[in-house]
């Protein structure tokens, strides 16, 4: 292994226990708040409010977060495989986001079609960039086709992606259906990831 790498995998380690301490600290649930705290805090992101639909929100770090950013009035659904335990102002449905039954009921939940979508879904991870990352575009494409059906007429798209190949493709398709798309790597995400956010407002809204 070279310096660098050893380096590198050295602040990730450093950067991973800061975040999950100080997530703990604060009383949220994951250490990926602080991921899409960042997002949010470039993007504006949520609005009191708002109808979000959170897919792959187990534990619930993002669900909690959004909670308290669409509030009053707001109403949150999260989606996940996993269990989750209550959070006030979440509402819960278990399933596979890509089943469509487990998305009408998400958006039965949300009382109408969401102003936000956002996906953290990320696959069981093996190491290993070939399997990891076609997994990671299903799962990226789920969201998509989520997004298409929960936002109706517009709203904003936020999308967890790791790069490599099929991202450019990917890319194109949110670009052809975006006013706007922007690419993020927020700080709490360790540096020897391939992850990336895409923030996508679909519909020419914000
Ligand atoms: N954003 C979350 C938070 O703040 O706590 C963390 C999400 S975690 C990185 C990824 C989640 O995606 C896992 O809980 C996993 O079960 C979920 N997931 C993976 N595939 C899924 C699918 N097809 N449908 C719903 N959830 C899925």
């Amino acid at each position: 292994m070279t310096m660098s790498r050893r380096n590198r995998q050295w602040r990730d380690r450093r950067a991973r226990d800061f975040y999950a301490s100080e997530a703990q600290r604060a009383g949220w649930r994951s250490r990926a708040v602080f991921k899409l705290q960042s997002l949010d805090g470039k993007a504006r992101l949520f609005r009191p409010g708002m109808r979000v639909l959170d897919l792959g929100a187990a534990p619930g770090g993002w669900s909690q977060y959004a909670a308290a950013k669409v509030a009053p009035g707001g109403r949150v659904v999260a989606v996940d495989l996993l269990d989750f335990a209550p959070l006030p102002g979440v509402c819960f449905v278990r399933g596979d986001a890509g089943d469509p039954a487990v998305l009408t009921r998400a958006l039965e939940r949300l009382g109408g079609r969401a102003d936000l979508v956002m996906s953290d879904m990320a696959p069981n991870i093996s190491g290993i960039a070939s399997v990891d990352v076609p997994r990671s575009l299903a799962l990226a494409e789920t969201a998509l086709a989520a997004a298409g059906e929960a936002l109706g007429n517009g709203g904003v798209f936020v999308v967890k992606l790791f790069q490599g190949e099929g991202f450019d493709d990917y890319l194109a398709e949110v670009r052809r259906r975006a006013a706007r798309v922007t690419m993020r790597k927020p700080k709490a995400s360790r540096a020897e990831s391939r992850e990336i956010y895409v923030i996508a407002a679909i519909g020419g809204e914000q």
